[in-house]
């Protein structure tokens, strides 16, 4: 390994990327900042289109004797890397916390890094078998799966390193290649992940780029390129939107994971202490900057105050801060754009919402766990997505309005319906519109169910069969 790779975060280190199984720099590079303290933590290159083009050659090359490897071999490959990230869980942990703010500890980057190894050994458990149909006198009908070929995964600075494992790990499962362009905001744990992959996979098969997308935009790049035959996205749903335009001319396979404002809803016989402690989670979970956290909260009117008092005193014990720091439960918003549009999004809910708790930015990117009660549909703090530590609460009487305003959103991602019947809960969690729907919970995604959004929140999914079968071409054989 390039001794470059090996010096810690704090040093400031330049961390390459890895193309055709070596370590390459470029002449140019970018700052990457801890959002905790502004302070540099590394430098990733800033790689041009020419750069790209050999990450996709690369690819294209590795794919032919990758594709051709048996299926043992492949899922040994799986194990491999779940190895390497464990070996080197301490060091990625803290990269991931230094990056992107959240705490090292509790529901933070030692809990993503240990999610990374357990979604790797159980990618390794899929496989790819052909599905007879038909045999016999009438014909031989045969289902086959072949791997589609490059990959590009364009992945967000939320959950970067996991985010980066749920697009690579089924891709290399299935015998295809991939380039790996993580977010300019967090690209240092996923070049060092990349470069732990290739300490095990042959030359190419994984491959990493990184730039900022101001200057080249290789996400843009990637989704035209005529060498990359699907691209797997996560992120925000106007640059999905962008990606299936430019994908239009080579017709690519596309999964996109996008934005999601997820409603929860309360119905009047929960008891609101003991479901105050789910809620939070549901909803402050890597300080809200979490795809399927509960965005929207809506409350029977008669549990009302009892669940704003009980979800209130919760918030006021936990601590926000330095993600490094012991005991931290939340830390800072992960950058400035995000941190603005947060900001913004409580100010115009302080003129009708009251404040129940937060709602005053902190030092630097800190923003407290906010509550803000008595909005509505039509509010921007319930429409947007916040993506942040901040909780509209909304009141209801009556069920079959909450379910139509729970759904007249475009986002539809997750939901969930809290309740001591959950008979009643599930056939009113049935009716929401969304991938995903959580009862008494929300939030908890696994690597053997298969999740995705509907409406604007995306198409496709990852995960378990389902997620296995997206990067593959389905074949039928028939005599
Ligand atoms: P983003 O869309 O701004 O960026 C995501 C990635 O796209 C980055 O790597 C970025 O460099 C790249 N990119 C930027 N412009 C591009 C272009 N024109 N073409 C191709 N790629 C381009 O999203 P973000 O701010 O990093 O992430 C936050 C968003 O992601 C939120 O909306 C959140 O809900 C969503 N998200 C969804 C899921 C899910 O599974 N559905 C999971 C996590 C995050």
């Amino acid at each position: 390994m390039n001794e470059q790779v090996k010096q810690t975060a704090e040093s400031g280190a330049l961390f390459p990327m890895t193309i055709g199984g070596k370590a390459v720099m470029t002449g140019a590079s970018f700052a990457v900042t801890n959002p905790a303290t502004g302070e540099v933590v590394g430098y990733a290159p800033e790689a041009q289109a020419s750069e790209l083009d050999a990450a996709v050659a690369a690819a294209a090359e590795a794919f032919t004797s990758w594709a051709a490897t048996d299926d043992a071999t492949r899922a040994a490959a799986c194990h491999a890397i779940a190895d390497r990230i464990e070996a080197h869980a301490e060091e990625l942990a803290r990269l991931i916390t230094l990056e992107q703010g959240k705490p090292l500890g509790g529901i933070g980057s030692m809990f993503e890094v240990q999610g990374a190894v357990g979604w790797c050994r159980y990618t390794a458990g899929l496989s790819l078998t052909a599905e007879v149909i038909a045999s016999g006198e009438g014909g031989n009908v045969e289902k086959v799966r072949k791997p589609l070929g490059v990959v590009g995964s364009i992945t967000p600075w939320n959950w970067p390193m996991l985010i980066a494992v749920w697009h690579i790990l089924p891709a290399v499962r299935c015998g295809c290649t991939v380039v790996s362009k993580p977010s300019p905001f967090t690209p240092l744990a996923t070049l060092r992940l990349v470069a732990l992959m290739n300490e095990v996979l042959p030359a190419g098969v994984v491959n990493i780029v990184t730039g900022n997308d101001s200057t080249t935009n290789l996400g843009a790049l990637m989704s035209a390129h005529k060498g990359i035959r699907k691209i797997v996205f996560t992120g925000s749903t106007p640059t999905g939107q962008s990606i299936m335009r430019s994908a239009a001319d080579t017709l690519k396979r596309l999964t996109l994971e996008l934005g999601g404002n997820d409603a929860g809803i309360v119905l009047p016989d929960v008891d609101p202490q003991a479901i105050a402690e789910g809620l939070f989670w549901g909803a402050f979970i890597n300080a809200g900057q979490t795809c399927a956290a509960l965005k929207r909260l809506y409350v029977h009117e008669d549990v009302y105050d009892a669940v704003c008092e009980a979800l209130t005193a919760y918030v006021a014990k936990v601590r926000f801060g330095n993600g490094l720091d012991d005991g931290t439960v939340l830390g800072p918003v992960s950058n400035r754009m995000q941190f603005d549009k947060v900001v913004a999004l409580v100010e115009s809910a302080k003129a009708k919402g009251r404040v129940l708790i937060g709602g005053a930015p902190g030092e630097g990117l800190f923003y407290p766990p906010t509550l803000i009660a008595d909005l509505e549909n039509g509010d921007p703090l319930v429409d947007q997505e916040q993506f942040g530590p901040v909780l509209p609460i909304i009141k209801f009487r009556d069920v079959e309005d909450v379910i139509a305003a729970a759904n007249a959103n475009p986002a539809g991602l997750g939901g969930s319906v809290w309740s001591a019947d959950p008979a009643r809960a599930r056939a009113i969690a049935t009716r929401l519109e969304c991938g995903t729907v959580w009862i008494n919970q929300h939030g908890m995604i696994r690597p053997d169910a298969p999740f995705g959004g509907t409406k604007m929140s995306g198409l496709g999914v990852e995960f378990a069969q389902d997620g296995l079968h997206e990067y593959t071409d389905l074949q039928i054989v028939i005599s």
